[in-house]
């Protein structure tokens, strides 16, 4: 336990030549969350798209260069192969590797084949479930074909997370997207015809200008090509972007909060009538196919981020990357940590993201282990406001889980604000 600090300042210096870096406290150090670390996952980025979307805040880029895109491969690669070498990363095991974006089908096959056979080969993967490695890969509708698909499959990707947004036409012109349903439609039949048994679809609702039976058609189009998962997201409007000078104009015509309430609760209903569980709150699954990766975020796991603008959270530390491309292919290139900034968070500052990340499943977070984990339960930190949300049956506590209520998840985002 008394290696904590230790560890995670080395894995901070894995990448910082300057950080942010508090001591941790005697308390920190006699209560580590490293000792209850389980396994971690790996997110790579790639920041590259055909074109922006006028809704997105991501770290990503439209019209770059093949060269430059075939260059970040080759750091992305470096990148993983250095990272694996950390005495972190040499001592943890590894159930889950994410390649998003950013649009992942943008960039050269091989390239992106050889990334995935060295992650693979470079971490330790070591099987922690029957499907374990989990091994993702975003892909836009309009950028795939059958042997890409076929490629992305023997390189070892097992899940497939296709950025469908609606089955409307209208409505993918409205949000400035690529594609048309029809592509979706086909997207989906390739990676069966190819042997993907595990797809998920990313669904957006709130658009401008969508109702109620628009949002009915594009959940009924999506359950009948029955997808093992659903990532249900309503649209937000994200500072410097182009859709936020609209809304500041008054042009973009965004249904009110009823109606996005409604609409989320349809979701709900016509998804769990069709057999998806809701296991978070933007997030349906059938039996075993929750996303692991996505789940060791919400549980607020340990994870390894790769390229520009990814985030690495581990024993403690957060470090962000470089974001832009060519400055992270320089660094990596010139054997420079590629960081942007590295911190230290407290331990309180660790339990309340817990307790923030759990609830947005609907199993919500355990109390024992929280207390385990951090020495402190939400009852004795968060005293009065605690009991103020339970009085007003928003949260709930049972067989030792704090969670959400039905009424809850639909005031997600105040519950939230308050124990921030
Ligand atoms: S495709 Fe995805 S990452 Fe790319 S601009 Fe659109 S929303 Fe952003």
């Amino acid at each position: 336990m008394e290696q904590w600090p230790a560890l995670a300042k080395s894995a901070a210096e894995c990448w910082a030549s300057k950080m942010v870096f508090s001591k941790p406290n005697k308390k920190q150090q006699q209560l580590s969350p490293e000792t209850f670390e389980g396994h971690a996952g790996i997110y790579a980025h790639i920041p590259f798209c055909q074109a922006k979307c006028p809704y997105c805040s991501f770290v990503s880029y439209q019209d770059v260069d093949t060269n430059i895109k075939n260059r970040y491969m080759q750091a992305l690669l470096q990148q993983a192969q250095d990272m694996a070498k950390h005495p972190w990363s040499r001592t943890r095991k590894f159930h889950s590797l994410y390649i998003g974006g950013g649009t992942p089908s943008t960039v050269d096959i091989s390239l992106m084949a050889d990334f995935i056979a060295a992650c693979l080969d470079a971490f330790d993967f070591t099987a922690v479930s029957p499907k374990s490695p989990e091994v993702t890969m975003e892909v836009n509708p309009n950028t795939v074909n059958k042997a890409m698909l076929k490629r992305f499959r023997q390189a070892g990707v097992n899940r497939l997370s296709i950025g469908t947004q609606s089955f409307s036409d209208a409505m993918l012109k409205v949000i400035g997207r690529k594609h048309s349903a029809q592509d979706c439609i086909q997207a989906v039949k390739l990676a069966r015809d190819v042997g993907f048994t595990n797809i998920s679809l990313d669904l957006m609702f709130g658009l401008p200008g969508q109702d109620r039976e628009n949002w009915q058609n594009s959940l009924e189009t999506a359950v009948e090509l029955a997808p093992e998962h659903l990532s249900v997201y309503e649209l937000t409007i994200e500072q410097s972007t182009p859709f936020a000078d609209q809304v500041r104009l008054g042009r973009l015509d965004l249904p009110n909060e009823d109606l996005s309430l409604s609409m989320f609760e349809l979701a709900r209903e016509i998804l769990s009538a069709r057999g998806y569980e809701q296991y978070e709150i933007s997030n349906y699954a059938r039996n075993g196919f929750q996303s692991v990766h996505n789940v060791n975020y919400w549980e607020n796991g340990s994870y390894v981020g790769l390229g520009s603008g990814a985030v690495s959270c581990f024993s403690g530390v957060r470090i962000q990357s470089e974001k832009n491309p060519e400055r992270f292919i320089t660094m990596i290139t010139g054997q420079q940590k590629p960081l942007k900034e590295a911190e230290f968070l407290p331990i309180d500052a660790r339990f309340r993201e817990s307790v923030i990340m759990g609830l947005r499943m609907t199993a919500g977070v355990s109390i024992s282990l929280l207390e385990k984990q951090y020495g402190m339960t939400p009852e004795k930190h968060y005293g009065e406001i605690l009991e103020l949300l339970l009085n007003q049956e928003l949260l709930e506590e049972k067989h030792n889980r704090l969670r959400l209520t039905k009424a809850g998840m639909l005031l997600a985002n105040r519950v939230m604000a308050q124990l921030v």
